[in-house]
């Protein structure tokens, strides 16, 4: 039986009792709006003090952090692609987001783990083009053996939350 499971919820992904959330972050990892300024505020000021000693961090790569005041242990802090059109490797960069953060996520043995729609918000990205990169980003990499047992997809908007449900009956059931 494959116990792995993926799965998407609507709701705040700084509430989410998993081992890791990810954070689309911007290449400064110094805050900003969004998922990462929710993620900010509800992991208090350490967060950015950590942040601050990582140097930032380059489009499609991740870096880890402690969770702090989170439910969440780990914060996962990735910077997705801005949304040129499409011609930019958007795409490929996308995929590069969600592999480096399970490969980083596995890497410390986490079991659980949730993402936001990175590039979605502020960054401009079509949302079903990114859930289908998502997905199956996430399908491929659950298919080696690694730590990682459960993925969830936190949707804010009921929107994004049908768009998921729609791609992972696509692409899994
Ligand atoms: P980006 O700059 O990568 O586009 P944004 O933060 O602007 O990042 O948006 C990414 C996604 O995160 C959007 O779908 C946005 O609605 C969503 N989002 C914003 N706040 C939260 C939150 N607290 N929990 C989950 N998702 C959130």
């Amino acid at each position: 039986m494959w116990k792995k499971q993926i799965l998407a919820l609507q709701g705040d992904i700084t509430k989410q009792a998993v081992e890791a959330i990810v954070n689309a972050a911007n290449p400064s990892l110094l805050g900003g709006g969004g998922v990462d300024g929710a993620i900010h505020r509800a992991a208090g000021p350490q967060l950015l003090e950590e942040c601050r000693r990582l140097n930032g961090c380059q489009t499609g790569e991740a870096k880890i952090t402690g969770g702090y005041r989170l439910a969440a242990k780990w914060v996962i802090h990735t910077v997705g692609p801005v949304w040129h059109g499409g011609n930019q490797q958007e795409d490929l960069l996308l995929a590069s987001c969600y592999r480096h953060s399970l490969a980083l996520a596995a890497s410390q043995q986490i079991r659980s783990i949730a993402f936001p729609a990175i590039s979605t918000g502020a960054y401009g990205f079509p949302l079903e083009r990114a859930a289908l990169i998502a997905v199956t980003e996430v399908q491929n990499f659950l298919k080696q053996p690694s730590s990682i047992e459960q993925v969830i997809f936190v949707c804010f908007s009921s929107e994004d939350f049908d768009c998921y449900q729609k791609v992972i009956h696509k692409l899994i059931v």
